[in-house]
């Protein structure tokens, strides 16, 4: 059962994963070989194919893009994963980025209104 479960979560892993690399690319974050190295990663569906250079610039240059901060200045909490690929083409559109907590305490303010 667990093994499964353990398929199942490491399938959701790799979807998330893709989809915030084509967010990546569709906002034009990335260039050069780390753009081809994405395109890679996508293909492959997943990082294990890279060469230990690619990989190199995969940790140097891609994945520090993985963590993105709430805009609110008095937040400190990070965009979560799963939101990344939303939170990047917002992003690249020049809006804002919320973390969760702040887009659910935005909704429950508008409620109010
Ligand atoms: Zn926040």
């Amino acid at each position: 059962m667990s093994r499964i479960n353990d398929f199942e979560e490491s399938q959701e892993n790799e979807r998330e994963l893709i989809a915030v690399l084509e967010a990546l690319i569709n906002a034009e974050k990335l260039q050069g070989a780390a753009l081809g190295i994405a395109k890679k990663v996508i293909a492959d569906k997943g990082e294990e194919k890279l060469t230990s250079k690619q990989k190199k610039v995969y940790s140097n240059v891609i994945e520090p893009m993985f963590s993105m901060m709430c805009s609110n200045a008095d937040c400190d909490q990070q965009i979560a994963f799963s939101d990344m690929p939303e939170a990047i083409a917002n992003h690249a559109m020049g809006d804002s980025v919320e973390c969760s907590n702040c887009q659910y305490y935005r909704h429950q303010m508008a409620k109010d209104d």
